[in-house]
């Protein structure tokens, strides 16, 4: 409890020290002012000096800076007012009959813990051990609505200090005084408020502002209702404080993410545009790297490194540095710096990155002139790597600035969709059709989708096919080849899907336990673990679909003995010459080229269990076929 008032007992404190400081401030001013123009200026008939002047600038300085604290100090009480005023109608609202009782047994309360309401809610893991039974009901909710903590978020400082997560070389970094001017635009779908402000007030404090010309808000149709006036309010506050800096974007209809930032880079008027997510803190420095990287070479698009804040403590969390990429479905994810960047021996040099996560930088021109992002990409997903394969493809680059640092807030789950699966995989077929030739198919395979009659409308892609023509743009080959060679398409996959044995349907040929190498029978459902690709060359890769350098995929194997099949590290196992090829036709059995065994199914106490065994009569389908292969 007493941590609760503690912040109370501070503010008042501060407050008293500061309006004894103003008096201070006032009566060594006058002082001053008195004796240096009255007394030395009008006696002696002297000009004011260089010196008398600073200590009066100074001194006007620190009384604008005090006035400036202070109310930043009443506002703060002022919201701690709000705060516990809403909690305590929130608490009257839920215990009615208990409010007179209350004012008795509250000194006896102070002592026990509050009971946890909500044991099972991520929420409260590692945050609000001290929250009241009325405060966990508000954090709840709120947490329910945004996917993070928008309880601590509204008490945290607007300008709250976060760590600089730079390298100590970056400190030592200087840039040209004639760096390109700069538009921020942020983009949200129901955010919170507080989650906004602290983004605006953040690009604000830490970007020059010489170089910052606007922040563009973009309101991707939010139903969130303080979004709408509120926000309007606080625009119009911080451009009577910065005229003309603050714009918002309203859509008058949910576009996407992919059209939000759109909408912001068409508003956007200065020579660089940075395209953020409006649940981000930049941190200090983060601008110069990127203006000046992007002033050096206009057809590089630039990513700042990330760190996360953690959904519950919004506590940061420095992630280390590593390059942008994404694997066969399309998801993004942390790939290693590339040799030749270590051998630079310079931790402040650009990578070179084959993708972006998302959040972007570029010359506005330029991201115009390649066709900024693909209007046709769904809520979620895909656009990064659609943008990042058309920059590559069609004559720019991509890189990540080490030295360029911005806090992403991670929700636990977004407010727009509980499960991305459904745009991710509609939106990786169109990045799959526009740009990735004869590899597309890896697209499908990874996903487990037919190649013909899919199913799945991807849209109208004519227009981005006649830009890549227009833009004469390289071949997805030449990207693998060159830019992102950890990416193996395999051409040898002929069947692919779930794997069926004729004797159960229900049924279907899984990876089994996590970690573990023993491949089981299990009810089939819809998700990757089931996924099984057969190779023409014999092999039969169960699990998420892989295809890249350094990792292997896991292939079904006959151990020689036991009855028991396993799954092994494919490149290794064949260079160690374990039986991981196997003969199999659709409809047919599957034999093991070398031991000539068959994978079979077998009842074992009212279940199907996965066996080697002398070959019987069993026979197994898959899926999907590709081409004629399996056609009798
Ligand atoms: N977004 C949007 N419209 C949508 C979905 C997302 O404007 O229909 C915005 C969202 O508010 C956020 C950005 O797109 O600013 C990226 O989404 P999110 O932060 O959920 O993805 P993550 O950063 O976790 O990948
Ligand atoms: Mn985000």
């Amino acid at each position: 409890m007493f941590r609760r008032k503690f912040p109370q007992v501070l503010c008042i404190g501060l407050a008293l020290v500061i309006v004894i400081n103003l008096l201070l401030v006032f009566y060594t001013k006058g002082t001053l002012q008195n004796l240096v123009l009255g007394g030395l200026q009008r006696e002696l008939h002297l000009p004011l000096s260089e010196w008398d002047r600073a200590v009066i600038k100074r001194l006007s300085q620190l009384e604008v800076n005090l006035q400036h604290l202070e109310e930043s100090m009443k506002l703060a009480m002022k919201q701690q007012e709000n705060v516990n005023n809403t909690l305590q109608k929130v608490k009257d609202e839920v215990h009615p009959v208990q409010k007179v009782a209350k004012a008795k047994t509250s000194d006896t309360e102070k002592h026990k813990s509050p009971k946890k309401l909500f044991p099972n809610s991520q929420l409260f893991k590692q945050w609000g051990e001290d929250l009241s039974e009325a405060q966990q009901k508000v954090a709840q909710d709120l947490f329910q609505k945004f996917g993070y903590n928008a309880y601590l978020s509204n008490q945290l400082p607007l300008n709250r200090t976060i760590p600089d997560t730079r390298h100590s070389r970056c400190l030592q970094k200087t840039y040209s005084p004639q760096l390109p001017s700069l538009s921020v635009v942020l983009i949200f779908m129901n955010e919170a408020l507080s989650i906004i402000e602290r983004a605006v007030t953040s690009v604000i404090h830490r970007t020059p502002s010489q170089l910052l010309k606007e922040i563009i808000l973009v309101d991707d149709f939010s139903s969130n209702g303080e979004l709408k006036v509120h926000l309007d309010g606080k625009i119009k506050l911080y451009n009577q404080k910065y005229p003309g800096l603050l714009t918002i974007v309203r859509h008058s209809e949910r576009k996407g993410l992919a059209q939000a930032r759109n909408t912001g880079w068409e508003a956007a008027r200065a020579d660089v545009v940075a395209i953020l997510d409006a649940h981000i803190e930049v941190n200090v420095g983060w601008a110069e790297p990127i203006l000046a990287r992007i002033q050096e070479d206009r057809t590089v698009i630039v990513s700042p490194v990330f760190d996360k804040i953690s959904f519950d403590t919004f506590k940061l969390n420095k992630y280390e540095l590593a390059v942008d990429g994404f694997n066969w479905e399309l998801w993004c994810r942390y790939d290693s710096l590339p040799k030749a960047w270590v051998d630079l021996r310079d931790v402040t040099a650009p990578v070179k990155s084959p993708s972006i996560m998302g959040i972007l930088a570029a010359n506005r021109i330029f991201l115009g002139e390649i066709g900024s992002l693909d209007g046709g990409m769904l809520t979620y997903g895909g656009e990064n790597v659609e943008l990042s394969l058309r920059v590559w493809q069609c004559g720019g680059k991509i890189e990540v600035l080490p030295c360029s640092r911005v806090a992403h807030l991670e929700r636990y789950h977004k407010p727009y969709a509980l499960d991305l699966s459904p745009f991710m995989k509609r939106n990786a077929l169109r990045v799959a059709e526009i740009w990735m030739d004869e590899h597309k198919h890896m697209v499908y395979l990874a996903w487990n989708i037919p190649l013909q009659n899919s199913g799945i409308d991807y849209g109208d892609i004519s227009s981005r096919v006649a830009l890549r023509e227009k833009l004469k743009c390289k071949t997805f080959d030449w990207y693998l080849k060159n830019v992102y060679p950890i990416l193996k398409p395999i051409h040898s996959i002929v069947g692919y899907g779930r794997m069926k044995n004729t004797l159960d349907k229900n049924v279907c040929l899984d990876r089994g336990p996590v970690p573990g190498s023993t491949p089981i029978m299990h009810p089939c459902h819809k998700f990757n673990p089931q996924n099984v690709y057969y190779h023409l060359t014999g092999e039969f890769y169960i699990g998420q679909l892989i295809a890249e350098a350094n990792t292997d995929d896991h292939c079904l194997t006959d151990p020689g003995s036991g009855e028991k099949p396993t799954l092994e590290p494919c490149s290794m196992a064949a260079k160690n010459g374990l039986h991981i090829y196997w003969d199999f036709k659709q409809g047919g059995a599957v034999v093991n080229r070398s031991t000539r065994r068959c994978l079979e199914i077998k009842n074992t106490s009212g279940a199907f269990v996965l066996v080697l065994q002398t070959c019987t009569t069993q026979v197994w389908e898959i899926q999907y076929t590709v081409g004629n292969w399996g056609s009798y």
